[in-house]
């Protein structure tokens, strides 16, 4: 039994060991000279829209000690040192020299009604809406020939240097012509290739683009797989979770502006900044979880107090996300928050393996095995296997006290 609850100690102390939050100075110093020069380079390229943004700012009411407050945010959010703050807020400003595709595939447009549907503070919407967004089929006002023409011209025109957002999963199994886009009946495997071949790096947003989401649910009748999967010879970028947040796709744009680099990723793929931590990490329900408070049904007393939801089928503990930090709807509130238990959207499969209402450790569900998912699952499982250890020794701990209390010795 001590070796057990050292071991379970030993999990729940040991630091995620995911993000190196502080590199030194000498690091710092010469990332601030790579991005100082990259920002000069940015500055000296036309602008490939004539989007001012100090005016967008003044037209959305905002002003500049607003945005200050949020380059702040922002440059916290991308681990960087304070001493990065005006550079974050240059990054921002020369968002008009950026040119981005967005394409959408198997999907339920889901990651631009996130997009869309921010509101206020409003100075994440005005950075995406500097960047020239080139091709966006649901947003865009041509249709038919002519946007496809508008896509050509932009492929063309940006040669090498747009960013390709993808939204949706790919079907590559035996029912890929189901799926094909424009007149001449292309397979959205075919375009998508086509696209990102003169892309600068590729940006997979939303669970679906990124791991295949709810389309590669058992029995997954179109084999749907994730951008990752099929593009090749790109940087590719991962955003997961159903929908992406907002604040990360702001975070990876704003970060490839400020070093013309993709961000430190996962063995995922995932930019480390958003998912170096799980929602476990950081959740405003974690001291009712180390407690041994838990929720046991719906509507409960542990629910009228904001108890855990471990064994409600919360999947915090093995999710990788900043959910629990940035919110959603503007940081108003986010699942958990409202009662309800993470279903750990941001990791692969997570349709057949997380969207389950009971904790993992009771889930008829086979130990995942294997390939990229490896690490993060195992090191899930590992917590897993503790929080089940955990629950466990509170049992018998309650179980004891209350003994006592029965016996008076309480
Ligand atoms: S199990 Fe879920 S609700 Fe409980 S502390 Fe962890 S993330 Fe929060
Ligand atoms: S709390 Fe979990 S299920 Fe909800 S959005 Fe975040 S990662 Fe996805």
């Amino acid at each position: 039994m001590a070796e057990r609850i050292d071991g379970v100690r030993k999990l729940f102390t040991s630091k995620s060991a995911r993000v190196d939050t502080n590199r030194g100075d000498l690091y710092y110093q010469q990332l601030f000279d790579t991005c100082r020069a990259r920002l000069d380079a940015l500055r000296e390229q036309p602008a490939v829209n004539r989007l001012d943004f100090d005016s967008l700012l003044t037209d959305e009411g905002q002003d500049r000690r607003e945005f200050m407050k949020w380059v702040s945010a922002v440059t916290a959010m991308l681990m960087l040192p304070p001493m990065f703050t005006p550079l974050v807020a240059e990054a921002a400003e020369l968002m008009n020299r950026l040119p981005v595709v967005w394409l959408e595939l198997q999907d339920c447009a889901g990651n631009s009604e996130a997009l869309l549907r921010s509101d206020g503070p409003k100075i994440d919407e005005i950075v995406l809406d500097i960047i020239s967004l080139e091709f966006h089929e649901s947003l865009m006002a041509p249709s038919g020939h002519q946007a496809e023409k508008q896509l050509e011209d932009a492929m063309e025109h940006f040669k090498g240097n747009y960013l390709l957002f993808v939204e949706g999963s790919i079907p590559v199994g035996a029912g890929r012509d189901w799926c094909t886009i424009g007149a001449s009946g292309e397979t959205f495997l075919d375009h998508l290739n086509r696209v990102a071949e003169n892309a600068a790096a590729v940006v997979a947003v939303g669970a679906c683009a990124t791991f295949g989401g709810i389309p590669a649910a058992a029995p997954n009748p179109t084999g749907a797989v994730g951008v990752m999967d099929v593009v090749k010879g790109k940087p590719v970028i991962n955003i997961p979770a159903c929908p992406a947040n907002p604040a990360n796709m702001v975070g990876v744009v704003l970060h490839y502006a400020l070093t013309g680099q993709v961000p430190e990723l996962d063995s995922l793929l995932r930019p480390k900044f958003a998912f170096g931590y799980r929602i476990h990490d950081n959740c405003e329900r974690r001291a009712h979880f180390d407690a041994g408070e838990y929720v046991e049904e719906w509507g409960d007393e542990g629910a009228k107090n904001n108890f855990c939801l471990y064994k409600m089928g919360c999947k915090g503990p093995m999710t990788f996300n900043n959910c629990s930090i940035v919110r959603y709807n503007e940081g108003v509130n986010w699942p958990i928050g409202v009662g309800r238990g993470c279903i750990g959207c941001s990791e692969p499969d997570f349709w057949d393996k997380y969207a389950y209402e009971r904790p993992m450790a009771n889930a008829n569900i086979k130990a995942p095995t294997g390939g990229v998912e490896k690490t993060v699952d195992q090191f899930g499982l590992g917590l897993l296997t503790a929080a089940g250890i955990g629950i466990g020794i509170h049992a018998v701990a309650s179980a004891v006290a209350g003994k006592r209390e029965e016996g008076g010795e309480g």
